[in-house]
């Protein structure tokens, strides 16, 4: 396979202002937040044809550095990091809101059958192009995502992905075992060679990366994940995606699988699939073992919300993560998950944390629920500095909020009296009519209020 042609870029541009209230993360290690009531973002291409924040801060003392600035004026909204999903399956966009006993039985009767379908590029293509309207409708500018066993289902998401000049990773899935015909890899070592060559051929395109993706242990042979992990070593910038400790009927077959094995994340550590880069969702049934594994290989926790409350698999305890400094960030895990929007998953996030079992529940501070969203999501994911913030040197990727959205919002965030209290109202209250526009590469390409 050659790989695929970068687009052509458009020439270098003038920079151009965006004047509104600001949110943003001036340390990005820290979920430490600044909002600025009148402030300019300055954004122009650089020579590589990626469009980057080039200055931002108080309106007042920029401006005048920028006379001739064509700027767009937006009073009353507020500009803030886009939003980064770390776990999502794109085409389970049509088994969302899908009820099962559990994870085991909701891949069986739903997921499974309508990943078949994406052998067809038609039916994968046209499913990518409503998906990642819908994340940018949300405000996610960059995700990681699933696709399915079939080669083509990634080319298709690379394409509508490249069409729309985000910023996304995706990757084949890998399963050669306990998985129905149509969605087994029947030939191991050809799988793996399908990951490389569409390695090749999308990874560090335009602003594309390519994730390895065995699905979960359960459906990978031995020979499979060790494959993954060789290829894993062999190509370290790119990302490791996979299922980690999900549910309690899943580890029993794990063990019952990998007896060998010490503990669920042991398999994929024998794998050579713990590094840097490498993200599993959920990673709720760990022992501190297993978490003080993950931090020191540098692998990352995709916590995944609403889809754990969903179907019931449990909560992600972020005091043990925090005292084993496992990083992690927020994740829709869309089809599992019930909601594209990341307000809903902040808010779910702020529910599972008060859960934690076994010891009080801890309150999670607003500007920590929208930073494990933003900048902590790049952060864990190997982007920090290129999305999830907007300090100069980011990516032009940016939302628009408007905290009047509905009567409801409009009420309440004018009642906040601290800017957490503003965050939290938002966190909790918000949807997609929030995002009044989601900006990419510089251009507005979302408006709800049209
Ligand atoms: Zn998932």
């Amino acid at each position: 396979m050659h790989p695929a042609p970068s687009t052509p870029q458009p020439p270098r541009t003038q920079p151009q202002g965006w004047r509104a209230q600001l949110l943003w993360f001036p340390d990005p290690q820290s979920h430490k937040v600044r909002h600025e009531t009148d402030g300019l973002l300055v954004t122009g291409r650089d020579d590589d044809g990626v469009v980057r924040i080039q200055a931002m801060g108080p309106y007042r003392e920029l401006a005048e550095h920028y006379p001739k600035l064509p700027t767009t004026h937006w009073p009353g909204l507020c500009i803030a990091p886009g939003f980064v999903d770390m776990h999502v399956h794109y085409p389970q966009l049509d088994v969302i809101a899908s009820p099962a006993e559990g994870l085991l039985p909701w891949l069986e009767h739903y997921t499974f059958p309508h990943e078949k379908q994406f052998s067809e590029p038609a039916h994968a293509r046209e499913t990518a192009d409503f998906f990642l309207d819908e994340l940018l409708h949300n405000g996610v500018t960059t995700a990681l995502c699933f696709a399915t066993a079939h080669p083509e289902s990634v080319d298709a998401f690379m394409k509508a992905a490249q069409a729309r000049q985000l910023r996304m990773i995706a990757g084949k899935v890998l399963q050669d075992r306990h998985s129905p015909d149509g969605l087994r890899d029947t030939d191991t070592q050809l799988s793996l060679r399908q990951t490389e060559d569409l390695i090749g051929r999308w990874h560090g395109v335009d602003r594309l990366g390519y994730a390895i993706t065995p699905r979960f242990a359960p459906t990978s042979s031995a020979e499979q994940l060790h494959g993954a992990g060789d290829i894993a070593q062999q190509f370290p910038d790119v990302w490791v995606q996979s299922h980690l400790a999900e549910n309690l009927d899943e580890i029993r077959w794990v063990h019952e699988l990998f007896p060998q094995a010490r503990s669920y994340l042991d398999v994929y550590d024998r794998a050579g699939l713990l590094r840097p880069r490498a993200v599993y969702a959920h990673s709720i049934h760990l022992d501190s073992a297993d978490r003080r594994r993950m931090a020191e290989t540098g692998s990352v926790a995709a916590v995944s919300p609403t889809s754990n409350l969903f179907l019931g698999s449990g909560f992600f305890d972020y005091t043990a993560s925090d005292a084993a400094n496992l990083r992690y960030g927020l994740a829709s895990d869309v089809g599992g998950g019930t909601s594209f929007s990341p307000f809903q998953t902040m808010h779910a996030a702020y529910t599972v944390a008060r859960q934690s079992v076994g010891r009080p529940g801890v309150s999670l501070a607003p500007e920590h629920l929208w930073w494990q969203h933003t900048a902590g999501a790049a952060q864990a994911l190997g982007l920090g500095g290129k999305v999830g913030n907007l300090l100069p040197g980011c990516e032009a990727d940016f939302v628009v909020l408007n905290p009047k959205a509905t009567p409801l919002l409009a009420r309440r965030t004018a009642q906040a009296d601290t800017l957490a209290e503003w965050l939290f109202a938002m966190g909790v209250l918000g949807d997609d009519r929030l995002i009044a526009h989601t900006v990419i590469q510089g251009q507005p390409v979302t408006d709800n209020r049209a």
